[in-house]
């Protein structure tokens, strides 16, 4: 039987991806083989979102072509195969076959063309990503799995390589939907993480012009058995209407989590983004979650460094961060992507510049994060039990459980899984299962609490 071995680089999309791709394989007969050097082929998920992906990629590329052996093939996968497709393979000849992020469901026909001796690149964007999911082999741990619900981008931010690669917004059909999440749930999984580029536009382009993501969390809620959380990821501000907060108040199994990426805040900045309205309605939209979804937590991810972007332009975001009081705030650096139209915009800001406002604005949003925590500090929330982790001595986690040397680690409702951190406890507990916890303090971006009750077991 042939063997196929998987690295699967950037955002949970790609990994969906990767996990479509083994499965396919599985199908038609491939073994996964988690060493790459004993395996036949390697399959090199890529991400291109910004340089240090890039970088990543390309070194994960180089590490596996030069230690490839006779016989072995190597295929480049994802979003840098879609953006540099042949070009991948004149600069590394080891690669066999190149394939991008509209074409990796043909996975097993690629394989098949260079078992044949060709060279192939598929670039090819499917008109409806509506190809069989199932079944899917999922690498998360069992009780969570992320289900994509569209494909590509409409918007136009101009520092966004992503429309290009990943092509125009295809919703995935309801239906489709409906039968991916009840064949997760029936797997074990118990957290189902909705992503695409824009969740919020779902069912627009299929005539929904509003309230579309909120019927489709209804049903999920009323009729995938087994579900006990749906948690929504990347919201973008002008696609979120009154109906999807109302469906995340109203449905018990929404999580009370709303992420939206806001990339900034000042008018003139978004306007040189492309991006919609402004910072002052910004705080309306969290305003109207925080009074309408009662404890839910808030997340956001704002860049630094745009071009044109002044002292004055970051002193309003500063304020705004004060302002906003969200949980959890991601900063990234501007870096020019080739290709976009913000590579092309003058006024660029020095290296050095901007590193200065990403920890002034890191500190502020640590302050905000602070009193934020410190709200949920007493409460007793519903956690999923991940793992058991070995607590180091400096570990602040430990100092705060009596020195203990092992602790659970699990998430509640207020956490996504990679970027939130999670809550430690000490006790009885089983891994998958959900159970009580008080939260009795903060641990660097953890919390830690106390055991209270058990409340599902498998
Ligand atoms: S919304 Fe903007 S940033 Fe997000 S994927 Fe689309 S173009 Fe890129």
């Amino acid at each position: 039987m042939p063997s196929v071995s998987f690295v699967s680089l950037g955002c949970a999309k790609n990994l969906v991806d990767t996990e479509v791709m083994i499965a396919k394989l599985g199908a038609a007969g491939y073994e996964l083989e988690a060493d790459s050097e004993q395996a036949d082929t390697v399959v090199i998920n890529t991400c291109a979102f910004i340089d240090p992906a890039k970088a990543e990629s390309t070194d994960v590329i180089m590490e596996h072509a030069a230690r490839k052996h006779p016989g072995q093939q190597l295929v480049v996968a994802g979003c840098l195969a879609q953006r540099y497709g042949e070009q991948l393979q004149s600069l590394v000849p080891e690669i066999d076959g190149v394939i991008g992020t509209g074409a990796y469901a043909s996975i097993v026909d690629l394989l098949d063309d260079i078992e044949a001796g060709r060279r192939p690149v598929n670039l090819a964007f499917e008109a409806e990503p509506e190809h069989d999911f199932l079944p899917r082999l999922i690498t998360t741990p069992k009780s969570t799995a992320y289900l994509k619900i569209a494909e590509g981008c409409d918007h136009p931010c101009t520092f966004c390589i992503i429309p290009q690669l990943r092509g125009k917004f295809r919703s995935r059909s309801m239906e489709s939907i409906l039968a991916e999440a009840h064949a997760l749930a029936a797997n074990g999984t118990k957290e189902l993480i909705l992503i695409a580029q824009d969740s919020s536009m779902w069912g627009r382009d299929r005539g929904m012009r509003r309230g579309g993501l909120a019927q489709l969390l209804e049903r999920l809620n009323d009729e995938v058995d087994g579900l006990e959380w749906i948690r929504l990821l990347y919201l973008y501000p002008a696609t979120v209407d009154s109906e999807l907060i109302e469906a995340m108040a109203r449905l018990p199994k929404v999580c009370k989590y709303m992420d939206m990426p806001l990339q900034h805040a000042h008018p003139d900045v978004l306007r040189a983004m492309l991006r919609p309205s402004n910072g002052e309605r910004y705080l309306e939209i969290i305003e109207d979650f925080r009074n309408r979804v009662p404890g839910v937590t808030m997340r956001s991810t704002f860049i630094v460094g745009f071009p044109g972007e002044t002292d004055e332009h970051v002193a309003y975001l500063e304020e705004w961060i004060a302002r906003a009081g969200l949980d959890r705030v991601g900063f990234f650096e501007y870096s020019p992507e080739e290709g976009t139209p913000g590579a092309q915009l003058p006024d660029p800001v020095p290296v050095k510049e901007k590193r200065k406002r990403l920890i002034r604005l890191r500190d502020a949003q640590r302050r905000a994060s602070e009193i934020a925590r410190e709200r949920r500090v007493g409460t007793v929330v519903r956690v999923l039990v991940e793992e058991e982790r070995r607590l180091r001595k400096n570990d602040p986690a430990r100092q705060q459980l009596g020195d203990a040397t092992r602790a659970w680690f699990g998430r509640s409702q207020g956490e996504a899984p990679g970027v939130d951190g999670g809550l430690y406890f000490t006790g009885d507990a089983v891994i998958g299962d959900f159970v009580d916890v008080r939260i009795d303090g903060q641990a660097a971006f953890d919390f830690v609490g106390t055991l209270c009750a058990l409340v599902t077991h498998e």
